[in-house]
């Protein structure tokens, strides 16, 4: 129970840093962690994360049926579950609504250019999902190939998910990918952009052992997914040789979800 308790104020937390960094807007946004038992700590849905409390947080198990709590569990319980199922690696998650990735994220664009190392090393690059519809299987059907092989992905017209083992890492992750997209947004602004070499790449992979806080269970390929295929300054020769072909193969996830209301 004491573990819970914690997990709830972290989801408080976080949540109300999302909301105080710019990351989400009105109810947008939402958080989870895995507790014992196979159950899973979520925000409810339609609420804040400014003013969350830890009691109005919601306990589901891995089929999304709800085992505690007074609220509506969120709308995309359904995109949590699948990455809790395909990732045992994975403790927690956020999904927000950062304005710079979700602009790259609107405008057809992966975060997939290897412009800082930091980023390299975290979380190899940023895809792009397909656009689908929050709170249905066509959201969980878009991320599904992608979830195996990155730790943080761009949602099309939508935002971005990002998970770890623990919520401080899922957080950051968040913010990593905002900064990013801020800085690849100054590199167009300047219209320069010098990506790493293949060598210093390589370098930079091989790094990933002796760097402290890398805890991924996923090989974070250096080259992008590009859910709507709008990527003209990537071939096929810059793809990185980590890259595995059944990243790249689609799949169906389908779970039936009838919620309306969206956050
Ligand atoms: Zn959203």
């Amino acid at each position: 129970m004491a573990n819970e308790a914690r997990n709830r104020r972290d989801i408080v937390h976080y949540g109300r840093l999302l909301h105080e960094r710019g990351y989400v807007a009105a109810t947008d946004g939402n958080l989870s962690v895995r507790l014992k038992g196979g159950r899973i700590l979520s925000t409810p849905t339609a609420m804040s994360k400014a003013d969350l409390r830890p009691s109005d947080l919601v306990i589901a198990d891995m089929e999304g049926r709800i085992l505690a709590g007074r609220h509506p569990i969120s709308s995309e319980i359904a995109m949590h579950l699948l990455i809790y199922r395909l990732r045992a690696d994975i403790g927690a998650i956020v999904h927000a609504h950062p304005p710079t990735a979700t602009g790259f994220a609107a405008a057809g664009l992966a975060l997939d250019e290897p412009l800082a190392c930091e980023v390299v090393i975290g979380l190899g690059s940023i895809p792009l999902a397909k656009y689908g519809t929050p709170g249905t299987p066509e959201l969980s059907a878009t991320l599904r190939p992608l979830v195996p092989q990155y730790d943080a992905i761009l949602m099309s017209n939508h935002g971005v998910v990002t998970y770890a083992d623990t919520l401080e890492r899922a957080y950051m992750k968040m913010e990593t990918v905002e900064h990013f997209a801020q800085i690849t947004l100054v590199t167009h602004i300047l219209g320069r952009q010098e990506p790493l070499e293949e060598e210093a790449l390589e370098k930079l992979v091989l790094a990933r052992s002796r760097y402290k806080g890398f805890r991924s269970g996923a090989p974070l390929p250096l080259a992008g997914h590009f859910g709507n295929g709008n990527h003209p300054e990537r071939s096929d020769k810059n793809r990185s040789p980590m890259e595995s072909d059944s990243a790249r193969e689609s799949d169906q996830e389908s779970r039936p979800n009838r919620r309306t209301s969206f956050d």
